[in-house]
């Protein structure tokens, strides 16, 4: 074999008895996200996940890049297993890292042993191997303290490995151990972000998407589909709720005051999503909104939106700019998506001039035209169920 990979365990090896479900979840989410790229070996010992392809039909390049999105890994590498001696690894050095090392000019080598019944310390397999690298090509200057590149040896138990520098993981916690989560999926920048950020400790995510057919069109339904693929890539598969909201939308718009509008529209959509989160086991919502954006996220507005339901409104964007919030979304690959130029239920009826800090009591008043508890039943029951799955 080889090249196989090394997955260094982020913050969960912090945890005491729960240590070993978080990394049961982390084994089984990288198995189900490999499963479709050939067949690996995966295991987990001294804070480590091996990835070790098991034949040569494997997808290696699609298996790195789809390990670089679950969640739970601090840092990966790529490297080359081989047997625990210094002619060995040497040898390993040479014919994976040669070319990388000769184009940098400058290097060291740094070495772990975590098998402490290997006879030579870390610093003399570092000498050792630096000193026939240094032989072998002396164009290669060694400089311990800024090097172009540091060549890695690891003694484990199993075997040694030879790396070179390990790129960071995706972080967090791994799916699943943190609960589930209903994520309010707009077709909008925002909320695919804030979906990413409570999936990343740990969420599992559903998707729950207001959908105002005519007033919203196909393509925008479609786009959000797409939104949720991208975010399936770092969480696994997942389920869209599609709720049609053109008859709420348009009681509203009949029997309110349009100052109220989106106030209101905004709290049919709280009490639709608890009802599916209860459905699907959630124990909270999460939304994009951030404090100040739009009239509808003051904090007077965001807590008569929040009066109508009592599970926990999550908002992992609240205290940040737009502009931190799209150097996530270009990160995570939402933003060319979200961008597109579709509209969302939220703009069909925007009332020229919102309110801005609207009070409970103003709101229940403005509200009282509605068969509220009707209107919520009718739009249960016309749910359209999809299961969407990582697009890569
Ligand atoms: P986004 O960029 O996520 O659309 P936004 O800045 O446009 O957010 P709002 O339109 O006020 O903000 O929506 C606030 C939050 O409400 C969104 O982040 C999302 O979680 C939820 N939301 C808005 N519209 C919808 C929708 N059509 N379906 C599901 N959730 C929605
Ligand atoms: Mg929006």
């Amino acid at each position: 074999m080889n090249e196989m990979f090394l997955l260094k365990l982020g913050e969960m090896v912090l945890k005491g008895a729960n240590r070993r479900s978080f990394e049961d979840r982390l084994k089984s989410n990288l198995r189900r996200r490999l499963a479709g790229f050939g067949n690996f070996h995966i295991y987990l010992t001294q804070s480590t996940v091996y990835v070790e392809p098991e034949d040569d039909n494997c997808d290696i390049e699609s298996a790195w890049e789809a390990c670089g999105r679950v969640f739970g890994v601090n840092s990966m590498c790529r490297c080359r297993p081989c047997e625990k001696n210094l002619d060995a690894i040497f040898e390993a050095v040479r014919s994976y890292l040669w070319e990388d090392l000769c184009a940098a000019g400058s290097f060291k080598v740094e070495s772990k042993r975590a098998d402490k019944a290997f006879p030579l310390g870390s610093i003399q397999i570092s000498q050792e191997i630096g000193g026939r690298i240094a032989e072998a090509e002396p164009a290669l200057k060694v400089d311990v303290h800024h090097p172009a590149y540091t060549v890695y040896v690891e003694i484990r138990d199993h075997a040694a490995y030879v790396h070179g520098p390990a790129q960071p993981g995706a972080g967090g916690l791994p799916t699943g151990v943190g609960g589930k989560a209903a994520l309010l999926l707009s077709g909008g920048i925002d909320s695919p972000v804030a979906g990413y950020m409570i999936a990343k400790r740990g969420a599992e995510l559903e998707c729950i998407h207001f959908f105002s057919y005519p007033y919203t069109s196909e393509l925008a339904k479609q786009k959000v589909l797409d939104l949720a693929a991208i975010i399936a890539r770092y969480c696994g598969r997942m389920t869209v709720d599609i709720v049609s909201f053109t008859q709420i939308q348009e009681a509203i718009r009949d029997n309110c005051p349009e100052e109220y509008f989106t106030i209101i529209m905004r709290r049919f959509m709280m009490r639709i999503s608890e009802r599916i989160a209860q459905d699907h086991g959630a124990l909270s919502l999460v939304t994009g909104e951030s404090l100040g954006q739009v009239a509808s996220q003051t904090m007077q507005a965001m807590a008569v939106t929040g009066a109508v339901v009592s599970m926990p409104i999550f908002q992992p964007l609240i205290g940040m700019d737009k502009e931190e919030v799209v150097t996530i979304a270009r990160k995570i690959e939402t933003l060319e998506t979200s961008i597109l130029p579709y509209e969302d239920c939220c703009t069909v009826f925007t009332p020229k001039h919102p309110k801005t800090k609207p009070t409970l009591e103003g709101t229940l008043k403005a509200e009282s035209g509605l068969d509220v508890e009707q209107l919520v039943n009718d739009a249960l029951s016309q749910i359209e169920k999809v299961t969407v799955y990582p697009d890569r």
